[in-house]
């Protein structure tokens, strides 16, 4: 499956986010985006989304933020 253009209503503020995931947004490889949803797949073109980042620094520091610290 490829984009078909139904992120873009899913995307918040423009796209410009800061710590997304910490905001619980979702990142979508394929359609380059970060989505504000709650499914494990992207509703646009059903690939996996990832919810952690992939700087191990930016994930210790979500962890931290989602334990409250
Ligand atoms: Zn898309
Ligand atoms: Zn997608």
């Amino acid at each position: 499956m490829t984009c078909k253009n139904l992120c873009v209503r899913l995307i918040p503020c423009g796209g410009k986010i800061q710590n997304p995931y910490q905001q619980g947004l979702r990142y979508c490889r394929r359609c380059e985006v970060y989505l504000k949803c709650s499914n494990i797949h992207c509703p646009c073109c059903g690939l996996h989304l990832r919810f952690t980042p992939v700087d191990p620094l930016a994930k210790e520091k979500l962890r931290l933020f989602l334990k409250g610290e």
